[in-house]
This record gives C-alpha cells, structure tokens and sequence, in this order.
C-alpha cells in the first residue's frame, strides 16, 4: 500500500511538473502594436511613452532625472485643498502654468525637469498631468525597493495656475506643515509615507555649492535608509557651508539633511511612524504606494480616469529589508524619538566612514 501510494504521489508530481511548464495563455489584448497585450487596451498607446521616458529621459537610471519626476510629481499634486481654492491638484499646472508656478520659491530647481518633461508630453500627445504623474511611477520602476504605485492616466490639462504656499517648504515648523498637508487630505501618517520619496532625493538649491547632495546614502535606492541617517546626531554642515535656510547638521559628510526631516523624525506626532520605517522595508514602500496612489488623483475623479497601473513596470526589490548603521556610527548616535516603541536592532556596516558622492548629473 506505501509503494502504491508513493507512486500516486509521483504520477500527481509530475502532473504538477507539466501543467507548470505549460505556457500559460495570455488572454489580454493585443495591442495595435502587434507585440504587446494589456487587460486595458486604452493603456496601449502609454507604452511607448513609458518606454521613451525610461530611455529619453530617466537613461535607465533611479537617477537625478527620475527623482526630480518623483519631485514634481509632489509640487503638482499639492497645489490643492479639500476646501478648493488652491489649484487644481495633479493636473499638469506646474508645467502648463510653468510661467507663474516656477517663480514661487518652494519651486526652486523644479525648472529643470520641466524643460525636459513639457517637450516630451507635447511630443508624446499626452498631458502635463499625465507626464507628470504616470513618469513619476515609471520613475519609481527604476528604484530598487520602490513599490508600484497605482496609475491612471487621462487628466485633462490644467485651466490655472495653483497659488503660492500650497508647498512646504524644509524651514516651515511642522505644525504648519501638518496643518498644509491637512488641508489637502494627509494624515500626520501619510506625509510620513510620502517623506519616504526622501531616501531617492537631493538637494540643488538650498546650497548650489553643493548641488546634488543626497538625503540619504542611497539616493538610487527606495531603502528605509534615510529614515535612519535623519534620526542620526548631526555633526557635520557639507561642504562646509552653511547652513543654507532649510538646512540642519547632517551626520555625515556629503549628505544634506532638512529642517523639517529632522523635525518630523522626532516630533512626538510623527516620530513614531517615522521609527516604524526604519527596519521594515515592506511597511514604508507599502504606506508610501498607498499615499502616492492618492496623490496622483488629488483634483482628479479616477472614474473618468484609467488605470495603466498594469503597464508600469516593477522596480527590483532593495537589497535590504532594514536600515544600515553606517561605518564610523554607533547606536549611541541614534536619537531615537518614539516614546511607545523601542528602537529597532540594526546592523552596523564595516570600515571607515564614508563621503557621501553627490547624485551624478543628468
Ligand atoms: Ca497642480
Ligand atoms: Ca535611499
């Protein structure tokens, strides 16, 4: 009866072995391109434009470009609030009111991606809040550890320009922050979330001697890293400039850290979120999808809308689930600010301490 039984379980193996490595049929629809299949086919004529912002603008890389479409994708959206008034949300004005918005100073540097991304869309026959939205999830592809946003494409350009003061600005105290972030639909919770786009960031303007200088170790990393670095002692002014207004003590050379990172990173209302970052990879690039998601419709209804989240592509996953002491720092130097919770163990990476390089130019 055993040898009966084991050879039943070996037919039933091998069954599973062969309907495995039977191609699955891909049901969706073929495009007109004749290549590739969606569940969407409004989704088709998108996949091109995706493919050209990876290589046209982005080159590939979780790079200086792909994180300044992450940025406007932020500037645009917020221009908004849930009592009206403040713009129309994510819907391109930052590009097709470029003229106006550009000027304000929490917009500083934003230029740039403008100049690259408005040609784009005029070629492309897509619209600013399209480009805008849809290239920062194609941007987050590129990130290792980022996690895929949900996606609609379909907004209509924008038919004003937002006022000025809809965008903190890294001196603002977090009480204001909070209660701006507040007025357009965020919980304490989720501008947290939405921070996280801060681990593939740097900074141009605040201090242009010291152009590029990352947030965190790993700007071309979605990691849990600069949740880390912020709650760090600060010790060091990069470059030895400044502090530029913005700007506080970072702990290491190289990387520049906020005002207002720091704040949130220790103030009692958000310092706990912020802690429950640090070593869970998955729970930030979660609550961060979730938040983006949100964002990318702010002034928008998603039912006149569609979704092509189907058509953005899966960033790798990051190389670590949690953050990494680095070389030269101890747990002393953490300031860990959760009174609920005890600061998470983490691993301390070896050698002498390091410089962080600026972000490479694109
Ligand atoms: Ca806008
Ligand atoms: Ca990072």
């Amino acid at each position: 009866m055993a040898f009966t039984g084991l050879r039943a379980f070996a037919v039933i193996a091998a069954l599973a072995v062969a309907s495995n490595a039977a191609p699955a049929l891909d049901t969706r629809a073929l495009c007109p391109d004749g290549v590739n299949r969606v569940n969407n086919l409004q989704c088709c004529r998108f996949i091109p434009v995706r493919d050209a912002l990876i290589s046209e603008i982005f080159e590939g890389q979780c790079g200086e470009n792909a994180h300044s479409t992450v940025r406007i994708a932020f500037h645009d959206a917020i221009g908004f609030s849930t009592r009206g008034g403040k713009g129309g949300g994510a819907d391109g004005s930052m590009i097709a009111f470029g003229a106006t918005e550009l000027a304000f100073a929490a917009n500083a540097g934003i230029d740039e991606i403008v100049e690259d991304l408005q040609p784009f869309a005029d070629a492309h026959g897509v619209s600013y809040g399209d480009i805008i939205q849809f290239g920062s999830s194609v941007a987050l592809s590129l990130c290792p550890g980022a996690p895929l946003v949900q996606t609609f494409v379909g907004r209509r350009n924008a038919t004003a320009p937002a006022p000025d003061g809809t965008v903190p600005d890294p001196f603002n105290p977090v009480t204001q922050i909070l209660a701006r972030m507040a007025d357009a639909g965020f919980s304490p919770a989720e501008v947290i979330a939405l921070l996280a786009s801060h681990s593939i960031a740097a900074q141009d303007e605040i201090e242009p001697n010291i152009a590029r200088s990352p947030f965190d170790s790993t700007p071309d990393s979605f990691d849990t890293q600069v949740f880390l670095e912020v709650l760090l002692k600060g010790n060091v002014l990069p470059g030895g400039l400044g502090p530029g207004e913005g700007e506080v003590l970072s702990p290491l050379e190289g990387e520049f850290r906020l005002e207002s990172d720091a704040a949130f990173a220790r103030d009692p209302r958000t310092a706990c979120t912020w802690q429950s970052f640090v070593a869970n990879q998955s729970l930030m690039s979660r609550q961060f999808a979730t938040a983006m998601a949100k964002l990318g419709l702010l002034g928008q209804n998603s039912r006149q809308l569609v979704d092509c989240t189907e058509i953005i592509p899966r960033a790798k996953p990051a190389t670590r689930t949690a953050a990494i002491i680095p070389a030269g720092k101890t747990r002393q130097d953490i300031e860990a600010s959760c009174a609920q919770s005890a600061f998470p163990n983490l691993q301390t990476a070896r050698g002498p301490p390091a410089t962080v390089p600026p972000v490479p130019e694109q």
